[in-house]
């Protein structure tokens, strides 16, 4: 592997600022075959850290791909229950998870919706009540990417292979703030500082709702549920461990009341739902839910999600982006929501982190819906933010106080 240093950088950074696995914690890693080479990096440091143990939940992209050509959708949909009582066990044994992305965009956009959304389901019905785990941060996780030839295609098509790849992989490297001669976890530390600081001032002006605006013709209102909370930078367990749950991030984000969205948002980057690129759309909101919708490409499967399940409709997530943030300012469509929903703000459909609202990660299912949280087993994020999105925050008596101005915080 080349640039062998700046993988191991981006290996003990993954490990021990990403997830900060523990002395003697169970640590989970999910990853495709294809990036064995780095991920016997992540184990060895994470040994070094001091991991109990650790385990590799290897997968293969096309191999994924055959199980979904070749399975009919009761087999597909079919998920044995060792499946729950393995991730049971490891929760109760109080492990950590690292994602480790690579994949294709686009890889499975040949295959039969219907086959992705049945297995989905399935597997998201199964595993609901364990989601909790990781949305109420009760463990430490972490999403990092690393770079493959099959990306680095799709991302730069028009470039040799060699040379796409190289260029995928210095964008990797620089949004996730690993050079030659840097001390990553340090800039990491002074990078989340500064996230939590704009949050802290989000915070202390309790808006009822904000007003988003773009030259793309975006005209939303997004109420926030009240005694909600702005978050950014790392989180911490209930045991007080420290974690990076994405790499790169330059989010801070909010609870949408579910109800209380209106107007209509122009999506300002294409969606990747199950491999499937959704791009040039927009959505109508009224009293909170999505009452029409139209894309440019992959309609179909834009409808699709809107339909999921009860609460797909409504949103889960709002989250500010500046547009001078390093993944923007790359100018590059990585075609993965890591990396692309931090170049924009942006929205999600779907489930909401609990952390958003006082108490929330104590509360019920039904309590977190009483104080206008959105409930449903997905999570989509689209970006919408712009070069010229402009952000309005209304105070609980009606005044209007600029937050964003040319697609970057005034504050
Ligand atoms: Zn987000
Ligand atoms: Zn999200």
């Amino acid at each position: 592997m080349r640039k062998q240093k700046l993988y191991e950088k981006l290996a003990r950074l993954a490990v021990r600022r990403g997830v900060n696995v523990q002395p003697g914690q169970p640590l989970v890693i999910r990853a495709d075959v294809r990036d064995h080479l780095f991920i016997e990096m992540c184990v060895k440091e994470a040994y070094e850290a001091g991991a109990g143990s650790v385990s590799v939940d290897w997968r293969s992209q096309p191999v994924t791909k055959m199980d979904y050509t070749y399975q009919t959708e009761e087999t597909l949909a079919d998920i044995g229950h060792w499946v729950y009582d393995r991730e049971k066990g490891r929760h109760e044994a109080g492990a950590c998870y690292l994602s480790v992305v690579s994949d294709m965009p686009g890889a499975l956009k040949d295959i039969d919706a219907s086959k992705i959304h049945a297995y989905q389901k399935a597997y998201y019905g199964l595993m609901a009540d364990l989601q909790k785990y990781t949305m109420n941060n009760e463990g430490q996780w972490s999403v990092i990417g690393v770079p493959s030839m099959d990306w680095a295609k799709a991302v730069f098509p028009d470039l040799p292979e060699e040379e796409a790849f190289e260029k995928l992989e210095d964008a990797i490297f620089a949004v996730t703030r690993v050079s030659e001669d840097n001390d990553p976890a340090a800039d990491w530390q002074a990078h989340d500082d500064d996230l939590i600081s704009h949050a802290e001032k989000l915070n202390a002006y309790a808006f009822k709702e904000l007003h988003f605006t773009s030259e793309l013709g975006t005209d939303l209102h997004v109420g926030l549920v009240k005694n909600h909370i702005w978050v950014g930078g790392g989180c911490t367990t209930p045991a007080g461990v420290y974690f990076d749950p994405n790499m790169p991030t330059e989010e801070i984000f909010c609870m949408p009341e579910k109800t209380k969205v209106s107007g209509t948002v122009y999506a300002s980057k294409p969606l990747s739902y199950n491999g499937i690129l959704i791009d040039g759309f927009h959505l109508v909101f009224k009293d909170g839910k999505v009452i029409s919708h139209g894309a440019e490409k992959e309609e179909e499967a834009l409808g699709a999600l809107l339909d999921f399940d009860e609460g797909s409709r409504y949103l889960g997530e709002v989250a500010l982006v500046p547009y001078d943030s390093p993944v923007s300012q790359s100018g590059i469509l990585f075609l993965n929501t890591l990396y692309d929903e931090n170049a924009a703000c942006h929205l999600a459909l779907g489930r909401p982190y609990p952390e958003n609202l006082q108490g929330g990660t104590e509360m019920s299912e039904e309590e977190l819906e009483a104080h206008g949280a959105n409930s449903s087993s997905q999570h989509h994020d689209f970006m919408f933010g712009t070069a010229e999105m402009n952000i309005d925050g209304i105070c609980e008596d009606g005044t209007a106080v600029p937050v964003f101005r040319h697609g970057n915080f005034v504050f």
